[in-house]
Order: structure tokens, then C-alpha cells, then sequence
């Protein structure tokens, strides 16, 4: 692993565990993508959600309680859920409850990795609303991971696309995904299944995978980018601005 994460001045690649323990839950929530893994399948929900509360010193006893079951109210849950076990809800109501515990003490920043991909397609929108609406409501910045780009349009304001570990392109949701500059990028997009379009890209990458733990020297993508040169697998290009963009291609698109 290389490089450091920031968050408010402190390098959390480099913190402690008690630094960690104490930015996580209170100003940085978490969301996985499996809720039957993150929760204990050993202990009720509210045992869990006032764990966060007591832990992060912000309420004890009965208003710890009081806190918890609010927050299964604020995600649509009824506060009888505050007694149940994991396994007695369904995955949209344990995804809901992974949210209320993530959001419980506020915080200003919320990572969520994959958090809808693993739930019903039919529960999936009712999910996001819920994110978007505390998204809105408590002015929360959102690290949201996903590998489905209508969802990362739905959810986003930048989008930064990754491939094999690095950023190839960033910049504004809709920019990058109406006109994309990286070749990646591109193909990503053009492979996505769409109602409306029926007719094949030409744009397609070759059949190549590399080796994502040794990946080639130079652009990663060279081996199957048709776009190649002798310059790109030679050197790795980096992120450049272009506009409100920034794109890692030696030759970006027009
Ligand atoms: S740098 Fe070269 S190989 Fe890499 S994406 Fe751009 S054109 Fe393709």
C-alpha cells in the first residue's frame, strides 16, 4: 500500500488505534455493502446502535435509548426493531439499520462501499433516498463506491473512475459520464446495457486482463487499449487538469 488519507489534518493511514477509534462513528460513518456482516448476529440492534452512542460519550441509560430508537425512525424503521436480532430482519431493514448506526452521532463524512449492491433492486431506490436525504439534510460529504455508473449518477456530484488501484479520470458526474476522456472510462460507459441504445460501440478494449498485483509498467491499460503507443507503455502518464477535469492518458479523448 502507498500514500496517505487525510481527514481533517490527521494522516488516517498513520493514525492510532485510539485515534482511529474515536474519528470512526463519530465524524466519519461508516456503510458496507453486506449489513449481515457488519452487524453482530449475537446482539440485538439496539445493543449495537447504543454501543456507538456510549462508546463516543454522547448520551448514557435511558437517553442512549432514546437516541437509538429515534434513529431507527429516521431510516423508516419502527422502534420495535430496537429489540431484534439481525437475523430476524430482512436485508433492507438490516441495511437501514447499518445506516442509522453510521449516521447516529452526525457525522460530516460517510464512506459507503457498495451499499446498495448486495440488496433487491426493488429496495435499492428507497436506500439511496434515505442516503440522499441525510445527504441533505446534515450537509454530510459522501465517499460513495460503487461499480454501477446509474447509480454513481444518481448519487453523485464528481466522479473519479478507477482502474487497477489508480484514478484515470475525475471531475463532475455528468461531464464525465456525457463526454468521457480517458479510454477506460469510454469503454466502461459503452459497455453499460442501455433501454434506449441498442446499437454497438466500436469502442471496446482487447480481451486483455492483466495481473492487478504485478500490473504492467507504464499506462496499466496499454495492453488492451487500442489506443496504444510505444509511448504509453514506456511511461505511466499522470492525472492532468483539463478544465474541471482531471484525466491519466498520454492521449485523451476528444
Ligand atoms: S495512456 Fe495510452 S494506453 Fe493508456 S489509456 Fe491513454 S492511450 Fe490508452
Amino acid at each position: 500500500m502507498e500514500g496517505s488519507i487525510f481527514f481533517n489534518g490527521i494522516d488516517v493511514t498513520r493514525a492510532s488505534d485510539s485515534m482511529l477509534r474515536r474519528i470512526r462513528g463519530k465524524d466519519i460513518g461508516m456503510i458496507f455493502q453486506d449489513p449481515m456482516a457488519s452487524l453482530d448476529p449475537l446482539r440485538t440492534v439496539g445493543s449495537q446502535l447504543m454501543e456507538v452512542i456510549e462508546d463516543h460519550e454522547a448520551a448514557y441509560g435511558r437517553d442512549a435509548e432514546k437516541l437509538a430508537k429515534s434513529s431507527l425512525l429516521s431510516v423508516g424503521l419502527s422502534e420495535n426493531i430496537f429489540y431484534s436480532y439481525p437475523h430476524q430482519l430482512s436485508g433492507g431493514q438490516r441495511q437501514r439499520v447499518a445506516i442509522a448506526r453510521a449516521l447516529i452521532l452526525k457525522p460530516n463524512f460517510i464512506v459507503a462501499d457498495e451499499p446498495v449492491s448486495m440488496l433487491d433492486v426493488s429496495i435499492r431506490a428507497s436506500i439511496l433516498d434515505i442516503l440522499e436525504r441525510f445527504k441533505r439534510e446534515l450537509s454530510i460529504s459522501t465517499l460513495f463506491i460503487t461499480h454501477d455508473l446509474a447509480v454513481a449518477r444518481l448519487v453523485g456530484n464528481r466522479l473519479a473512475i478507477m482502474y487497477l488501484g489508480k484514478i484515470v479520470e475525475e471531475g463532475p458526474v455528468d461531464e464525465v459520464l456525457g463526454k468521457p476522456l480517458h479510454p477506460f472510462t469510454k469503454a466502461l460507459i459503452d459497455s453499460m446495457p442501455s433501454i434506449k441504445r441498442r446499437e454497438k460501440s466500436n469502442f471496446r478494449l482487447k480481451d486483455v486482463i492483466p495481473d492487478p498485483i504485478n500490473p504492467p509498467s507504464g499506462c496499466r491499460l496499454y495492453p488492451g487499449c487500442p489506443l496504444a503507443t510505444k509511448e504509453c507503455m514506456l511511461i505511466e502518464p499522470t492525472l492532468k487538469t483539463l478544465g474541471e477535469r482531471r484525466v491519466a492518458c498520454h492521449y485523451p479523448l476528444e
